[in-house]
């Protein structure tokens, strides 16, 4: 139960803040005993925080501004000088109590409106921009991208809603969502790009969306890979294999089918630019698009 893995992001949030001497608590509701072996599974984390507190160390627990108030104390900070980043409706509620400044990242997709006293609310630890809270910003973005630890995904091409190319004009080739669930609960949802391989055609540019796609207010998750290369038919039950290796925005809704499907060209335009990019260009020889 311990080998929690790390969200997308939180590793590389941490390191970066400690490199940049930045001091940080971890400061939770879970005992201190507990907290202690989950970070052990987490190489280097344990160094990175100069405060680990638990709910048994504080009188009260979050909601109430105990645990943040003595992580402050800890720290020798002013807590309105500290940020707190927080993924339930509790923490932010103690954050606020304490006096900080409290960015939620819900734990529960959609539910965005519970987490309003946040001073901010982001979907993933993707998101965060340090420079927007007087911290330090990140330097790993490279032309409006993210690079990310690369994961695969592949199966046979399936039906999809059947309205990709219909209203939109942008076709998406959809996999199983058997084949890919497990990647699924793992990465935020949002626009991705990377390489996508048909073994009988070829290997093309890609770029994608995770998500619920807030427009047509899907139900279901689902990840929408539109391979960037003119077919001149379909490829249904095609063996599909994708390599995702870089992040681009948080999923966003948007008023009219124009501002979106413009948004969709901007977002192929930025993946078909940084595909080119030795970092990300990479992994077009990769075996496993082609086998
Ligand atoms: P569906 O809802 O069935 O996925 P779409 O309207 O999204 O229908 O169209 C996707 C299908 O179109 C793919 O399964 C594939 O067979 C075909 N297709 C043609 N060109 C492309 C492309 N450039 N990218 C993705 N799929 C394409
Ligand atoms: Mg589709």
């Amino acid at each position: 139960m311990d080998k929690i893995k790390s969200l997308p992001g939180a590793s590389r949030l941490i390191r970066h803040l400690k490199c940049h001497g930045v001091p940080m608590a971890l400061a939770s509701n879970s005992s201190r005993a507990n907290i202690e072996s989950k970070i052990a599974h987490h190489k280097g984390w344990k160094e990175c925080f100069s405060v680990i507190i638990g709910r048994d160390e504080v009188a009260k627990g979050k909601p109430a501004p105990d645990i943040f108030l003595e992580a402050a104390k800890r720290l020798n900070k002013d807590p309105a000088d500290c940020l707190v980043i927080e993924d339930s409706v509790p923490g932010v509620m103690a954050g606020k109590a304490a006096g900080t400044k409290v960015i939620a990242v819900p734990s529960v997709p959609k539910q965005t409106h519970l987490y309003t006293s946040a001073d901010e609310v982001i979907n993933s630890l993707l998101d965060i921009r340090p420079e927007e809270w007087g911290l330090p910003p990140f330097q790993d973005w490279i032309e409006n991208t993210l690079p990310i630890d690369p994961w695969h995904i592949g199966g046979p091409v399936i039906k999809g809603f059947g309205r990709g190319s219909k209203v939109l004009g942008i076709p998406t080739a959809n996999l199983s969502a058997k084949d890919y669930a497990s990647e699924l609960v793992e990465h935020p949802s949002g626009v991705y790009f990377g390489w996508a391989g048909l073994p009988t055609r070829g290997v093309y540019k890609m770029v994608m969306s995770i998500g619920w796609n807030p427009f047509f207010d899907n139900k279901e998750k689902t990840i929408e890979p539109w391979l960037l290369h003119d077919f001149t038919e379909d490829f249904y039950g095609e063996e599909l294999r994708l390599i995702i290796v870089g992040y681009i925005r948080p999923e966003a809704n948007f008023t009219s089918l124009e501002s979106l499907v413009a948004k969709i060209h901007e977002d192929r335009e930025v993946a078909e630019r940084a595909l080119d990019l030795p970092s990300y260009a990479k992994f077009k020889g990769d075996p496993y698009l082609t086998k």
